[in-house]
């Protein structure tokens, strides 16, 4: 077999386009695996076609273009061409279609998706740069290109849950606004702070058509957000998630304790609360059994501490109700309770929650949280201690939507 037509049925090209040569330079000669260089070409006496309408038009010139393939063995390979263009009435002078590469692209779309591969193995585009030779920014610039291909691709499908989170981007406080769709387990989109503009920005992100199916969003008790959503998504309910609102009542009886153990030094009282700060804070089923004889050892109810957390404690109750009727008994009883607890930040925890409590009712009938949005962020970390190239925040979103957006990522017919 002749190495043209060998380089033919490798490439699998589609006729008329044929190999023409096989060029080699060998080790040492500029590469130090060597390189090989093929030559397509598109026969002068074809018809051509315009890339945008398909239909016969005449050429115009051609210019050459150079991609890097996949190596053949060690040797790196490039696929070289003087690529037609042609003068369409209605598109004008475009670049004809080459069947191994996508338009802009200096890479073949084979070697793009190795690319993708590498960097979904990897997940640090310094390592893709070393395992695939090419440069960090070429790295970047299939990155970007597989996201904007994954989004332009994205249906419009019934999203009914959302959620949307902050997240700490950068080394300062910069913050940035994340929303997933809960029931896909996907992000659909990161903008940068987390102020009511951005999140109006995010939520307008969802195209019109989509935004009519969300039913509920779930968020922590940020007025921004939740603003942002009355604006956007006038039809969603806010549903608080789950995990904010503990988190409120851990700070609260984190303030006691701190609070009280003062209070007993200052007294001279037994210092009992010494080296408590966890456990009060733990949920009582991950408790060692140092922790739990710790706590049995402790006369809780003449704590204040004690106090603090029982109330807290007795809240997980609530998330148990089905029926917001119901749910809404339970939360008077507890927040009497709470409120006359002679425990200022106690207090003010649970007059937080009333301000905010139909979006507390509103979880006995979607039960949604933010829990894939947080499970996400150990990804999103991980995507930050690799990301020292972030050099701005384009290249932190693309990285996000690449990993965790559920986008379909490869150029056509390459998977
Ligand atoms: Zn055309």
């Amino acid at each position: 077999m002749r190495d043209i037509d060998l380089y033919q049925m490798l490439l699998g090209l589609t006729p008329p386009w044929r190999v023409t040569s096989v060029e080699v330079a060998p080790p040492g000669t500029g590469s130090v695996l060597g390189e090989i260089t093929v030559r397509v070409e598109y026969p002068s006496s074809e018809k051509l076609h315009c890339p945008d309408c398909e239909a016969i038009v005449p050429g115009y010139d051609s210019r050459p273009r150079r991609w890097r393939h996949l190596n053949t063995m060690q040797w790196k390979t490039f696929i070289e061409s003087d690529v037609p263009r042609v003068n369409c009435p209605s598109h004008g002078v475009k670049q004809a279609r080459v069947s191994w590469a996508e338009d802009q692209s200096r890479f073949t779309a084979l070697f793009e998706a190795f690319t993708i591969d590498v960097l979904m193995a990897v997940r640090s585009k310094v390592q893709a740069e070393q395992l695939t030779g090419i440069s960090w920014d070429q790295v970047d610039r299939v990155m970007s290109r597989a996201v904007a291909r994954g989004l332009d691709r994205r249906r419009i499908e019934a999203i009914p849950y959302l959620g949307i989170d902050e997240k700490s981007f950068g080394k300062g406080h910069d913050y940035a606004s994340v929303l997933c769709d809960l029931t896909g387990r996907r992000v659909l989109d990161v903008v940068p702070e987390r102020t009511k503009a951005a999140a109006t920005v995010l939520f307008q992100r969802i195209p019109e058509a989509q935004r009519a199916t969300v039913v509920a969003v779930a968020m922590d008790m940020w007025p921004s957000f939740m603003e942002a959503r009355a604006d956007v998504l006038p039809q969603a309910e806010v549903v608080h998630d789950k995990f904010h609102v503990v988190r409120e009542l851990t700070r609260a009886v984190d303030t006691v304790r701190k609070g009280e153990h003062r209070q007993l030094k200052r007294d001279g009282q037994p210092d009992v609360l010494k080296k408590t700060k966890y456990l009060w804070l733990k949920n009582p089923e991950n408790w060692t059994e140092n922790q739990r004889a710790h706590f049995e050892s402790l006369k809780i109810d003449a704590l204040q501490v004690g106090r603090a957390w029982s109330i807290k404690e007795a809240f997980e109750g609530f998330w148990e109700y089905r029926y917001a009727r119901s749910a809404r008994k339970f939360f008077d009883r507890w927040y009497f309770w709470a409120t006359h607890s002679r425990l200022p930040a106690v207090i003010e925890a649970a007059r937080t929650l009333k301000r905010h409590l139909p979006g507390l009712l509103a979880y006995c009938r979607h039960r949604i949280t933010n829990a894939v949005a947080e499970g996400m962020n150990s990804k999103i970390q991980l995507i930050k201690a690799n990301a020292r190239g972030f050099r701005n925040f384009e290249n932190y979103r693309a990285a996000i939507l690449f990993h965790c957006g559920g986008l379909s990522l490869y150029p056509h017919g390459t998977r």
